[in-house]
């Protein structure tokens, strides 16, 4: 079912409605504006019908974790459109997935910038059907709308939509689209750090309205508990068992989980176990995660966590396997590095109030950041995502959208 919206679209742009890529075929487009001149340009740069357009063509095709082929097919023709060549690695091959992350280069000036956005969206994503009114996009209701993170992606391609169309002023770009960063940034950490020379660059991967630019990110670690019992009939020999849920729930109990200080926070979120009401459970398994700003509080919440479920197997009589696994590591930007600094302006520039934040979610960012590329997530106006309510405002696409192609001309300008 089309929106309002895309009907209209279409109706305009009958011809090609991928992309809405259709403003290519305008003549005499070819200006060189200065580069003070684009402050005052870049609101009317930006083509809101149709970057709104390619948001909903990106949102209404499933992608999830792993399943990122369809929307890496339609990335791939219409960059092609575009005249850029798209390298697709194997991360998909490796992941078990069946897309690879998209690497797109674009020649230009000064220091490479690299620019990140994901493909894959939670669950429910299936018939994503997206609804446009009073301004603001939402799925039907029964679905995410995946505005995380498509949101960000038809941001970079309008962005390079206009600087190729208007042939404006930029640095040399990398841009990425990465597989399956819910759930485990597997995509950007399968990516092959050759693929990228930038230093500093932007992930448009958070929360928070247009000037948002999250500067600190946790590090996060994933433990795995196996707490093994001793089966044994419930009603006949229940004195002969050894019952892992029950320890398994001590043990949890006795854990201090949800926000611990400004800084930390940790959770038990998946449990599973046991065969039957009249069995003595002999094996339950707990998933959780422990994450800090600062490295050492993670370590010290992991260490409690592993101690009280310990104990409580011991107290019990039961035995305990477990796992710890450092998913990825925390960031810290300082408000002068390149990425901040570039943002603060281009923000400013733009008339907006940016904020520096931190976040408590992991992003590519942390990866990139791991690899010494200087990233900050940037704050693209998606609303309640991971719920069947998230939404996101048309102004605040269309915003991001001048955002980037500021930040492109600020890069471009020699700003150090
Ligand atoms: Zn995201």
């Amino acid at each position: 079912m089309f929106s309002a919206v895309k009907t209209a679209v279409n109706l305009w742009c009958p011809a090609r409605p991928l992309f809405g890529f259709c403003f290519f075929d305008r003549a005499g487009l070819s200006v060189r504006p200065f580069l003070g001149r684009i402050n005052r340009e870049v609101s009317s740069l930006i083509d809101e019908n149709r970057l709104l357009q390619c948001f909903i063509e990106l949102a209404e095709v499933e992608s999830p974790s792993g399943g990122e082929r369809q929307v890496a097919d339609l990335l791939r023709a219409g960059l092609g459109r575009l005249g850029l060549a798209v390298r697709e690695d194997d991360a998909g091959r490796r992941s078990g997935g069946n897309a690879g992350n998209l690497v797109v280069r674009v020649p230009g000036r000064g220091e490479p910038l690299l620019l990140c956005a994901h493909m894959d969206t939670v669950g429910p994503c299936h018939g994503v059907r997206a609804r446009v009114a009073d301004g603001v996009v939402r799925s039907a209701g029964d679905t995410v709308l995946g505005g995380d993170d498509k949101a960000g992606i038809a941001a970079i391609i309008e962005m390079l939509t206009v600087l190729i169309e208007k042939d404006l002023p930029h640095p040399p770009l990398e841009i990425v689209f990465t597989i399956w960063e819910e759930g485990g940034l597997r995509g950007a950490d399968l990516l092959d750090p050759a693929l990228l020379t930038a230093r500093y660059g932007y992930t448009l991967d958070s929360e928070g309205p247009p000037g948002t630019i999250v500067t600190r990110a946790p590090s996060q670690e994933k433990l795995v508990f196996t707490v093994k019992g001793r089966a044994a009939h419930a009603g006949v020999s229940p004195e002969e068992g050894i019952n892992a849920i029950h320890a398994a729930a001590r043990g949890v109990a006795a854990m201090q989980l949800g926000r611990l200080d400004f800084d930390t926070t940790a959770n038990i979120g998946i449990i599973s176990g046991g065969q039957a009401i009249n069995i003595v459970p002999d094996t339950v398994r707990l998933e959780g995660e422990t994450r800090s700003l600062a490295g050492e509080k993670r370590e010290r919440q992991t260490r409690l966590m592993v101690e009280a479920m310990e104990a409580a197997c011991a107290a019990c009589g039961a035995g305990l396997e477990k796992e710890v696994t450092l998913m990825f590591r925390d960031f810290n930007l300082a408000p002068e590095s390149r990425p901040v600094r570039t943002a603060l302006t281009a923000m400013r520039e733009l008339g907006l109030t940016p904020a520096l934040l931190p976040s408590g979610g992991g992003s590519d960012a942390n990866i990139f950041n791991g690899r010494g590329i200087a990233c900050a997530n940037l704050g693209i106006g998606m609303r309640k995502v991971h719920t069947t309510e998230e939404h996101i405002l048309v102004s605040d696409l269309v915003q991001v959208a001048r955002i980037l192609v500021r930040i492109a001309a600020q890069a471009a300008g020699g700003d150090r």
